[in-house]
């Protein structure tokens, strides 16, 4: 289950594609035959149907007990539900503008699903075509999703729906755990119940799941979460070793059915200055049938006492067969804290087999029958011959499904002749890899040695020449615009540069802060930077290393040319240069707060509890952000780049780490040529030729080295994402970087498996859905512009 988590679980199960038959698509009523149960498929609005599914209301009056049920056929981690009325082309205008949702992994017990705050009701819709998608958090894991309109009977709702979300291979039914505890930590309560546990809680908590399956692992520090606005102890479920005389916690997992248990992974808090350790043995107990095995599995890790980091803990299980398991877990300090579980197994099917043959013989062929994929409720014929002619079928299903999908990877092979050979060229002499349907570079790290050039230049230069103009034409924009020298660019006399400190590293070489007297003289009158004429003004002044090859130097001098050009409040000035001797200096503005990435990592969200700050915090000194200054910053970058784009000049770098911060939260977008060394790690080296920013790249900028504004848009919103996630982790930051590239290959494909970054948890909906979601379009036309953006932007501002 560890592949799962909330974040990257989010693929439609198959309302809209088709994967979800219309015989697991059910309604507790039907207004008519033409609106009923299979055709309340999202985004599904033809055929013969009325375009929705309208329960009658006359039914029930009261309106609540109406539902479109979806069977998944098995259990599915559930992380987002999409919902739109009946709009029929014009004809119709039902929708639910509220709901409810009801799940179940049996069938028979039903869970009402509510959010971490206790609230049932799900904002729904407010026209008929809106398609309003809506997070689940909780996420949930079931089979069975009931859609329950809020309405009255005056009222006629129709819906179409989608759920959103991956199988859950855990197999794991329910865990049955003693309920968490409350910790007095410096005068602060702090909650360790499993407040997400959807079955009524008593002391044991029984035959449920919750936080220790939500797919959300908790914080190093446990009075934090992930999580916007909950108590301290949110994110996990733990115990005080005083209330357990025998000194362990005993938890029993019962899964789906008999599986081969290789390992379970229990992430655990650490913070033993707090009197929190990971636990000193696990002792597990198996149980297939009525039984629990008399041979336990004992493992006892190696109790960590130098960090304090939560981490997850792999027990070993050795394979063993069950569909129970009970572990009893040890405190080796005064609490034991988890957020998460998970078991890697796999199916046994030979389990399940021995179990029947003890309980009961006769079915046998039934659940032969059952596993070649029969229904064992129908009547069985248990002659050999029946049983000869299902393996027989089953055998040739399985040759078909080869053929076709040995077929299909030809297909797609061809497509992606094409991709190859421009993902080739842009991959230089790396080995690009697209065999079958994904597309990967292979022998290639991040970070490496500095003096590669940056792709941004050098890179996409050479591919202008070797592949169609229309791919690269925007850089033969930006080399029109920026050609030639600036003579408008003056000299500064490098003796009136005073040095005061080193502000930062560069790819280039190092930046300090300097005082230059007599500056203003070199201002254009348009500059109002403070300072007088007497007084020397600071600065900060990038200068190319002394030993930089002929390729840093011309991209140091383009950078020069580049800048003299841009005249923008939300773009950083260059002021002058010196450029007659070495080494070559170029002469900014300084930006007091440096770089924006760095600022927002230092800076905490403002919320309604800080008042509560706790000691800790404060010791840390980090100050608090709001969210309106958040966007406020995102307004800026958005103004910048609707600059940029007036010139057609695309920056191909914009990340919040290119983004310099000044006074009272002012932001300018800087780099218009460089990586830095700080920030390597952003980068996707190619054998030493070139660095990609990969994880802020388009698509297409990554498969086929197309540069445009609308992938300076795609950019944009991974940088609106850093800022509204205070940059407090690295996008996509459990992927690696040849996952990364995976997902791109998934955007190309479009079959609704690409990832996209999650909702930071202050983002609100709308902004996640309109906005950052639409710079990842993969139809670049479709993404919006960086002026459409900057409205959109001060509309929430205001
Ligand atoms: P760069 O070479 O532009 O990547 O800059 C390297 C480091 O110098 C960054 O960490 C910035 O924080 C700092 N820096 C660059 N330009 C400025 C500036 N104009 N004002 C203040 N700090 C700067």
């Amino acid at each position: 289950m560890l592949c799962v988590f909330a974040e990257m679980c989010r693929y439609p199960l198959g309302m809209t594609g088709g994967q979800i038959q219309d015989e697991d698509i059910s309604a507790s009523s039907q207004w008519s035959e033409s609106t009923a149960a299979r055709f309340g498929r999202l985004e599904f609005d033809n055929g013969d149907g009325d375009g929705a599914w309208c329960p009658d209301i006359m039914s029930e009056p009261d309106g609540l007990k109406e539902y479109l049920q979806v069977d998944l056929r098995s259990l599915h981690f559930i992380t987002l539900v999409g919902t739109q009325g009946r709009h029929a082309d014009g004809m119709g205008n039902e929708f639910a503008q509220r709901y409810m949702i009801k799940y179940s992994r049996d069938g028979s017990n039903w869970v009402g699903w509510h959010d971490r705050k206790g609230r049932q009701v799900i904002e729904g819709n407010r026209n008929a075509y809106d398609v309003v998608l809506k997070d689940l958090e909780p996420p949930i894991i079931a089979r069975f999703v009931r859609f329950m309109p809020v309405t009255d009977h005056s009222m006629i709702v129709c819906m179409r729906v989608e759920l959103y979300g991956c199988e859950w291979l855990d197999g794991l039914m329910s865990y049955s755990i003693p309920d968490g505890h409350q910790m007095i930590y410096r005068g602060l309560d702090v909650y360790f119940n499993d407040s997400v546990y959807d079955r009524a809680s008593a002391e044991r908590l029984t035959k449920g799941l919750g936080q220790l399956t939500d797919g959300t692992w908790g914080l190093d520090d446990f009075l934090h979460s992930h999580i916007y606005g909950m108590w301290p102890g949110y994110d996990y479920v733990g115990w005080s070793n005083k209330s357990f005389p025998k000194g362990y916690v005993e938890m029993i997992f019962e899964f789906d059915h008999v599986r081969n248990f290789t390992s379970m992974k229990v992430h655990c808090n650490n913070m033993f200055s707090r009197g929190v350790r990971m636990f000193r043995q696990a002792t597990c107990y198996f149980r297939s049938g009525s039984e629990w095995e008399a041979d336990p599995v004992t493992f006892r890790p190696t109790v960590d006492r130098m960090s304090q980091t939560a981490r997850f803990v792999t027990v070993p299980l050795g394979d063993r067969t069950a569909s129970a398991i009970k572990c009893r877990f040890h405190f080796s300090d005064l609490w034991m804290l988890f957020s998460e579980v998970a078991f890697q197994s796999e199916c046994n099917y030979l389990g399940i087999w021995t179990l029947m043959v003890k309980s009961n013989p006769p079915q046998l062929p039934t659940l032969i029958l059952s596993l070649i994929g029969d229904d064992p409720t129908h009547k069985v014929d248990d002659s050999n011959t029946r049983i000869l002619i299902g393996c027989l079928v089953a055998i040739i299903a399985i040759l078909l499904t080869i053929i076709v999908i040995i077929l299909w990877r030809q297909v797609w092979q061809k497509m992606l002749e094409k991709v190859r050979i421009t993902a080739a060229v842009l991959c230089g002499f790396c080995v690009c890899s697209t065999s079958g349907p994904s597309t990967s570079c292979k022998g290639v790290t991040a970070g490496g040695s500095d003096s590669a050039p940056h792709y941004a230049e050098a890179d996409i230069i050479s591919l202008q020449e070797s592949s169609d103009s229309s791919t690269y034409s925007i850089t033969a924009v930006n080399m029109n615009l920026f050609a030639g020298t600036d003579s408008s660019m003056k000299e500064f006399p490098r003796h009136k540069l005073t040095f005061k400190e080193k502000l930062g590293e560069g790819q280039f070489g190092e930046v300090h802060l300097c005082e230059a007297e007599g500056m203003q003289d070199f201002l254009d009158e348009d500059l109002s930077i403070e300072g007088n004429n007497e007084s020397p003004l600071l600065v900060a002044v990038k200068t190319l290393r002394e030993d930089a090859n002929k390729n840093a130097r011309n991209d140091f001098l383009k950078e020069i040319r580049i800048m003299s050009r841009l005249r923008d409040p939300n773009i950083v000035r260059l002021l002058a240069v010196c450029v007659d001797s070495d080494p070559l200096c170029m002469i900014t503005e300084y930006m007091e707060n440096g770089d924006l990435n760095q600022f927002l990592c230092n800076l905490r969200l403002k919320e309604a509890a800080d008042e509560d700050k706790t000691e800790q915090e404060e010791n840390e000194g980090k100050s608090m952000v709001s969210y309106s200054k958040l966007i406020g910053m995102a307004v800026q970058i958005a103004s910048g780049m609707k600059y940029l784009s007036s010139l057609n000049f695309v920056h191909r770098d914009l990340a919040t780490r290119n983004c310099l911060v000044g006074k009272n939260y002012t932001i300018k977008i800087a780099d218009f040529g460089m990586s830095r060394n700080l920030y390597r790690g952003d980068y996707y080296r190619i054998q030493g030729r070139a660095v990609l920013p990969i994880r802020w790249m388009s698509w297409e900028s990554i498969l086929l080295g197309k540069f445009t504004m609308a992938s300076d848009v795609w950019a944009f919103g991974v940088t609106l994402w850093e800022i509204l996630t205070l940059c407090k982790e690295q996008p996509y930051s459990q992927l690696s970087d040849e996952q990364v590239i995976e997902n791109t290959g998934e955007f190309f494909r479009d079959q609704g498996k690409q990832v996209y970054l999650p909702k930071p948890a202050c983002c609100p909906e709308r902004v996640y859905a309109n906005l950052m979601l639409s710079c990842w379009r993969r139809n670049a036309k479709q993404r919006p512009s960086f002026q459409e953006m900057h409205a959109q932007l001060m509309e929430s501002l205001a």
